[in-house]
């Protein structure tokens, strides 16, 4: 086990670090990255390469978070990394479906990134034409799983053309009969005249 003065030691200089580039670059995500990780314990080998928050970093630090059979800690680094949230990119792609519509676009056509990692949010919508409207309520919410959190989302939306925003404005005309509203009115309408029905005899 390593020794707990090596153990606060490499705790208090990698939260001195950590907050050190929250402060001067705002930077808040890490990858933490083994120096030689053929020889790293299993813990740290479980860590090497993934992507931490300041709250990660430092619930991994106050536990016993090495396992190495020397004194010293597996010896790692943190790197600073920029993360795009997802309120970061819904701004950004609103900005961009602003300025097509400043231009006089009354749609567009969403592509979504041929990369690994996408789910069913953003496949579903993989070439499909949205008013401006619709696209923008297709951006609320977690709107989008980022298949690499520093480039954020990929997708791209080109111009659609009138007709084809007019024809997603108008969908088809439903042939199915209306829901069965006016059966369950009726419903209710015969468990009211039953008990007048009784009142009358
Ligand atoms: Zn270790
Ligand atoms: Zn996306």
């Amino acid at each position: 086990m390593p020794n707990i003065d090596v153990l606060t030691r490499v705790k208090k200089e990698t939260m001195a670090e950590v907050h050190r580039y929250g402060e001067e670059q705002e930077l808040h995500h890490f990858y933490w990255r083994l120096k030689d990780p053929d020889t790293a314990c299993v813990e740290c080998k479980r860590r090497n390469n993934r992507l931490v928050n300041v709250y990660e970093i430092k619930y991994t630090l106050d536990t016993e978070f090495c396992k190495a059979t020397t004194e010293e800690v597996c010896a790692f680094e943190i790197e600073a990394t920029k993360v795009l949230t997802v309120v970061d990119e819904r701004e950004r792609q609103l900005a961009v479906i602003g300025g097509l519509e400043g231009d006089g676009a009354k749609g567009i056509r969403w592509q979504t990134a041929d990369v690994e990692g996408l789910d069913d949010r953003c496949i579903k919508r993989d070439g499909r034409v949205f008013s401006m409207d619709q696209a923008r309520s297709q951006l609320a919410g977690d709107f989008c799983k980022f298949a690499d959190p520093e480039k954020g989302c990929e997708c791209t939306f080109t111009v659609a053309s009138n007709e084809e925003v007019e024809r997603v404005a108008t969908p088809a005309v439903s042939l199915e009969p209306e829901k069965k509203k006016s059966g369950c009115g009726a419903g209710l309408l015969f468990f009211a005249l039953v008990p007048l029905g009784f009142a009358f005899l």
